[in-house]
């Protein structure tokens, strides 16, 4: 983790959690959130947005979802726009986690429409990318990261790159305990560095690239050792408030 980039990270509670164990976690979970750094973000399921954002004021502790259409508003049923998710003072925005990839059919085609839809309504992207095992066994690691971070990137303005939070997370590793190794994880969130250096010089040493995939109060410190990496996004080990707390605290 280079010092001049805040370390950040964010729970991704995926379809878990009502509005009343939203509360309960945050309640154990506030007190014990930092003043300074890290940067830390929850993701909960929509319904327990605003209630998250209401308990998260008094803190730093910022609200992101967990999806949005790239749209404003319109005949899109079922679906949730970024000006609706500001209207309630969320801060940011899940995009192309795998899970919406694979289940969902989110492509790198309308990620390129949702990552400057967010930004241009005020949210943060934490835009995943990250390849499956069959691909890491065919040697197609950066050819799938290189793929997919340019479409999902090629319509935001240099000017607002470095707003964008990337997590790499190897689609083997999330959920299965198969955490990628330190150095896997640093190897490729160095390659993506370098693809936004060539894109953008400047924006390269800015922007916070993290890694996601069965992190845990165990790994994380390990994994965030890694020059590159710069934080985490943490799921199963987001639920539990005394978990995500230690992690939170092996990367201030
Ligand atoms: C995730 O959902 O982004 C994730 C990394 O999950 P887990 O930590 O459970 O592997």
């Amino acid at each position: 983790m280079a010092p001049e980039r805040t370390p950040y990270i964010a729970a991704n509670w995926k379809m878990n959690k009502t509005i009343e164990e939203a509360k309960a976690f945050l309640g154990a979970f506030l007190p014990k959130a930092p003043n300074d750094r890290p940067e830390v973000v929850v993701c909960p399921p929509f319904l327990a947005l605003k209630a998250a954002v209401e308990l998260c004021a008094q803190s730093r502790v910022r609200v992101a979802a967990q999806n949005m259409h790239e749209e404003s508003a319109g005949a899109f049923t079922g679906e949730v726009s970024a000006p609706m998710l500001r209207e309630i003072g969320v801060d940011g925005v899940i995009l192309g986690h795998s899970e919406r990839r694979q289940h969902f059919n989110e492509n790198d085609e309308a990620l390129a429409r949702k990552v400057p839809a967010a930004l241009a309504a005020g949210l943060e992207p934490i835009l995943c990318v990250g390849e499956t095992e069959g691909q890491r066994d065919a040697g197609e690691t950066h050819s799938v990261l290189s793929h997919q971070v340019q479409i999902d990137l090629a319509e935001v303005g240099s000017a607002e790159l470095d707003r964008v939070v990337i997590a790499y997370e190897p689609v083997w590793a999330i959920g299965t305990g198969r955490t990628a190794t330190p150095e896997q994880a640093q190897d490729a969130v160095l390659f993506i560095r370098n693809l936004v250096r060539a894109r953008e010089e400047g924006v390269a040493e800015l922007i916070r690239i993290v890694y996601g995939g069965s992190v845990n109060p165990d790994n994380a410190a390990e994994l965030m050792a890694q020059p590159d990496i710069d934080g985490a996004l943490v799921g199963g080990a987001s639920l539990e408030a005394e978990d995500f707390a230690a992690i939170v605290a092996a990367a201030a």
